[in-house]
């Protein structure tokens, strides 16, 4: 059989992120964004393998005409060999367990967990609804951030809140990065020789969003994130974990609304925050490296956070075959690895020097000091989990 296509589409509100996954061919042969989707400044960035970036205006577009713009081109790069689409969708909440072939019954799920993702479910409706509109003959495939994560014991996913807000509102701890989790954790068991279904994995998605996770013979067992993909480590512009009381001191002090609450929790906090600068690590390296001060603090509260975090998650594991880092700075950043890992002596573990400053761009492999537990440098790839995923549930 020829290798199959599939195209991964991960909708925003104003954006549609995709890629062409070749199920044999390690590099997309196409991949791009299209923005500012709803306004006179609609572009499309196409990246064709071996090509320069191209960005065509699509002033006014849609989702819809955004998609209507890509379909020919992608026909073309796939040589009229298109298998399926597969969608990223962020909330499954309790629905879904794994990825689901699209039909009536799984779009009315994701717009009944809507209320738990009013950000990014409508706008991953929108774009499943106008791909299905245009692809109308192809299998659509939803893939959901939370899914990987419904394995985790109620004594893990439960917050200490009245039982009543679970049961009758689905308020609990769900985890987000799942897609990425799940593809790092099995990519280590691949590195390292061991099976999925007997390893154990701490892991650390760093990159704008941040989560940890605990993962054993293959099973998600506690994360950081919960509700929302505020909770847990500090990350690019969030918070992550602070005094639930904290809303009601700043209502009552300074007479903040829930929307002003929400807007510097969500977009005004994390490293971006602590340091007044960025929220970019590379530009806070910069900034560490000629002493300021903010964002010296801001990098050795977001390492100490995150190796808090993973002490944690330890709870969930009986050993441990190594500590995975992924996402851009965790794929990125020796210095950040460093800082984190020096506050986990208590696991034993102890990095390489040279191995970790080996891992960038792309470079994954073990990093860890000989004769300590290991850490490795995993390079995510969600579109590629995405597509396979999807190639799984392709009708025969
Ligand atoms: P992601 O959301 O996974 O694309 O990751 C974005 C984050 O990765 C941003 O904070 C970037 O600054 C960070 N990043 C990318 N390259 C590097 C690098 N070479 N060193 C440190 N951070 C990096």
């Amino acid at each position: 059989m020829p290798s199959r296509n599939i195209l991964v589409v991960n909708c925003g509100s104003s954006s549609i992120k995709f890629a062409l996954v070749n199920e044999a061919d390690p590099h997309f042969p196409l991949s791009g964004l299209a923005e500012r989707l709803g306004s006179e400044e609609a572009v499309l960035h196409l990246q064709r393998r071996n090509a320069d970036k191209e960005s065509v205006p699509i002033p006014g577009a849609d989702h819809i005409a955004a998609l209507a713009r890509l379909l020919p081109i992608v026909e073309t790069v796939a040589e009229g060999q298109l298998h399926g689409i597969g969608h990223r969708v962020v909330h499954g909440g309790e629905f879904f367990t794994a990825a689901s072939l699209i039909d009536d019954e799984v779009l009315d799920a994701i717009r009944t967990t809507s209320p738990l993702a009013p950000l990014h479910n409508p706008a991953n409706l929108q774009g499943i609804e106008a791909a299905m509109a245009l692809f109308a003959q192809l299998p659509h495939v939803a893939v959901f951030d939370t899914a990987f994560h419904q394995t985790l014991p109620e004594h893990a996913f439960r917050y200490a809140v009245p039982d009543v807000l679970y049961r009758e509102h689905g308020v609990r701890r769900y985890g987000f990065h799942g897609t990425s989790h799940r593809f790092v954790s099995r990519q280590a068991a691949d590195m390292t020789g061991l099976a999925v279904g007997d390893s154990s994995w701490l892991t650390a998605h760093l990159g704008n969003g941040c989560s940890t996770c605990a993962i054993a013979n293959g099973q998600s067992l506690d994360t950081s994130m919960g509700l929302t993909p505020l909770e847990g480590v500090a990350m690019g512009t969030r918070s992550g974990d602070v005094d639930p009381n904290l809303h009601s001191h700043l209502a009552r002090t300074l007479g903040w609304s829930l929307e002003q609450i929400d807007r510097m929790l969500n977009h005004d906090s994390g490293v971006k925050g602590l340091s007044g600068l960025s929220n970019d690590m590379r530009t806070l390296e910069q900034a560490r490296e000629q002493g300021h001060a903010g964002a010296t603090l801001a990098i050795e509260v977001f390492c100490y956070r995150i190796a808090k975090s993973l002490a944690a998650m330890g709870c969930a594991l009986s050993r441990l075959d190594g500590l995975i880092f992924t996402g851009g700075i965790g794929e990125n950043s020796p210095l950040i690895r460093s800082r984190i890992v020096a506050h986990l002596k208590l696991l034993g573990l102890e990095l390489d020097g040279e191995a970790n400053a080996r891992c960038i761009r792309g470079v994954g492999g073990m990093i860890h000091a000989d004769g300590h537990p290991r850490v490795l440098v995993v390079p995510t790839n969600e579109e590629r989990q995405i597509a396979l995923d999807t190639l799984a549930l392709l009708p025969e």
